[in-house]
């Protein structure tokens, strides 16, 4: 294992940052054990004592997770949804949490369940409109959540000033980076107080895991969500870990990959007369392009294109493909078509009219030619 984890490129610190003894094999074993031998008073012997608070395949995934996100510490759970729920667990009641319109709409229905509890008060803004942020910031929230690039309108948010803004009033920032992974950003290093992750895409990488992570810029609420994961039963399995971090090894190939067919599939639909939008931060017309081009390496693998005809020329389109399936999720190596209006119900935020592409690594001339004759045929 390297000394100095931060020293390390990313690329590197993905593949050198285990802590998992291997005994000299290449590939680190799977820890099954539930249990850990202790000493007669309870004393820890090995490191680790039951693995409902850590295991060292979950170790090993939080600490090359930590080195990517440039974190303190990081801890890895059972999904994507259980990291994001923990970090909302630590706010006092009745804290104001402001998120962005568009959302992930698992969370925004876990915020709408915790309002009617009376845990916290959600407010949904757009976070791009300065002057709603300041009257937002004035209430004195607890937290500001967001994700860049979102799902699946994939705006863009400056994160660099809206941590400046939430600072300044003393609330905290999180930002959802499932869909740009720690190879495209790094929102820590943006001033982001928290970074979630779902490992169940783009870091499992293969549609096989399913995975969260919460990484924090300082250790001030290590202990309570360590004793809260424990207590909540909320952690990764050793083997989902093992999975996760066998997928981060490969991350930064293949997410180049997908950024790169990603932008041939939204260069070859921009201008459809059939589409009245494709959503492509790669893209030079993009609203958020400048920023998307100064705090990401590159775009993301994830595209979403609008029918201008609406709701059934897009569920049309969705039944006509034949390379991309239709199925939920993102970030594998083969391509997902959605129509995600039809998840949400009946809480419908996305346009009815959108199609969301997770955009794989299959030649992306097939993947165009598949879209087009499913647009056109
Ligand atoms: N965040 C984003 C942006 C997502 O797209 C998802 C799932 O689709 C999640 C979080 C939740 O992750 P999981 O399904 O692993 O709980």
């Amino acid at each position: 294992m390297a000394d100095d984890p931060k020293a390390l490129k990313p690329e590197t610190a993905a593949i050198h940052v285990p802590h998992v003894r291997r005994d000299g094999a290449m590939a680190p074993p799977i820890h099954m054990a539930t249990t850990f031998e202790h000493g007669p008073a309870y004393e820890t012997l090995h490191g680790f004592d039951y693995s409902r608070s850590s295991n060292p395949n979950v170790a090993d995934l939080e600490a090359r997770l930590t080195a990517l996100e440039r974190g303190s510490f990081g801890l890895a759970y059972a999904s994507g949804m259980a990291a994001g729920a923990a970090l909302l667990d630590t706010l006092p009641v009745g804290a104001r949490v402001v998120f962005h319109n568009s959302l992930y709409h698992g969370f925004r229905a876990l915020a709408g369940l915790l309002e009617s509890k009376g845990r916290i008060v959600p407010v949904f803004i757009d976070l791009n409109d300065g002057e709603a942020l300041e009257k937002e910031l004035a209430q004195k929230p607890a937290l500001v959540w967001l994700e860049s690039p979102t799902n699946p309108t994939l705006e863009i948010l400056d994160i660099a000033a809206i941590a400046d803004k939430a600072h300044a009033v003393g609330a905290k920032l999180a930002v959802d980076g499932t869909f740009a992974t720690p190879a495209l950003q790094q929102p820590i290093s943006l001033g982001a107080d928290y970074v979630i992750h779902s490992l169940t895409k783009y870091i499992g990488g293969h549609s096989d895991v399913m995975g969260g992570a919460l990484i924090a810029a300082n250790d001030a609420l290590q202990e309570e969500l360590s004793l809260g994961r424990s207590l909540s039963g909320a952690v990764l399995s050793p083997f989902n870990a093992w999975l996760a971090a066998r997928g981060l090894q490969t991350l930064h190939c293949r997410v180049a990959t997908h950024c790169a067919h990603a932008h041939a599939v939204a260069k070859a639909l921009e201008g459809h007369p059939r589409l009245s939008n494709v959503h492509y931060p790669g893209l030079a017309d993009h609203p958020g392009h400048s920023i998307a081009a100064s705090q990401m390496h590159d775009f993301g693998g994830m595209v979403s294109i609008e029918l201008a005809d609406g709701r059934d020329a897009a569920i049309a389109m969705a039944s006509k493909v034949r390379l991309f399936t239709n199925a939920t999720s993102l970030g594998g190596v083969e391509s997902l078509i959605e129509h995600r209006a039809s998840v949400e119900e009946p809480h419908v935020t996305s346009p009815l009219g959108l199609l969301r592409l997770s955009v794989g690594l299959e030649n992306p001339a097939d993947l165009v030619a598949d879209l087009l004759q499913a647009l056109e045929g």
